[in-house]
């Protein structure tokens, strides 16, 4: 009897250790990944695709800059270098403007409505892809020429847009401009774009062509470029997470 009777309980007592064991392993597993699950939202997500808005473009110039740099080409500069950075990284990109011309059917009557024509395309643009979020490049004035440094206006009306914002307005002061402590900027009515848009939407004033030093930045290649890559570092940044 004692002889049959020990592989079976040899077989049971190592049973019992393998699912002891099983048991130690599964508590350990859990306990390594807790911290790293419970940092951020489960639901957070990288940015995948953004609608870029260069402003203004063919008749209506934006802004004229005290060296006479126009708005509308820095814009559109600044917005296909950032472009290229995104759609190197696998970010999927839509421009609403990669000439220089503004958004208006010429054979519809547009006349007296090109602006209103144009900020509605730009609208649709930004509406026919809901899985975004909407970028606008801007240059600023001010009477005072002193006055710099980037600043971003984000919609009230999706929480993200918020969060985008910050990210952008950080980012520029941790690359680019470590003096530039303003705060970002809830757009009212006067932002047309931002106002309507029910997506997360931004716009960026880039930087002050009212002021002579940073004029001639926005004029060199290579400052755009750094600039490009500031608004480039802030979308690969962002952590959208679901509603
Ligand atoms: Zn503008």
């Amino acid at each position: 009897m004692h002889t049959k009777g020990f592989p079976w309980l040899l077989r049971f007592v190592a049973v019992l250790l393998l699912m002891a064991l099983i048991t130690v392993g599964f508590f350990w597993i859990s306990q390594k990944q807790t911290p790293a699950t419970s940092t951020k939202p489960a639901s957070a997500s990288p940015i995948h695709t953004v609608v870029l808005d260069a402003g203004h473009g063919g008749e209506d110039g934006g802004a004229v800059g005290i060296s006479g740099l126009v708005e509308k080409d820095v814009n559109l500069r600044l917005t296909l270098l950032l472009r290229d950075l995104l759609e190197a990284n696998g970010v999927e990109v839509i421009l609403t403007r990669e000439t220089d011309t503004m958004l208006y059917d010429p054979s519809s009557d547009y006349v007296g409505r090109k602006k209103a024509l144009d900020l509605a395309e730009r609208k649709r643009i930004a509406e026919e892809t809901p899985d975004s979020v909407f970028v606008s490049i801007h240059m600023n004035t001010y009477p005072l020429q002193s006055c710099q440094g980037l600043q971003v206006w984000y919609s009230p009306n999706h929480p993200q847009s918020q969060t985008l914002a910050k990210q952008i307005q950080t980012t520029a002061q941790e690359l680019l401009q470590p003096n530039n402590d303003r705060a970002i900027k809830a757009a009212g009515s006067s932002i047309y774009l931002l106002h309507r848009l029910n997506t997360p939407a931004v716009l960026v004033e880039c930087g002050f062509l009212s002021s002579p030093e940073e004029s001639a930045k926005l004029s060199d290649p290579a400052y755009l470029q750094q600039l490009a890559f500031t608004l480039f570092a802030a979308i690969m940044q962002t952590e959208l997470s679901a509603e």
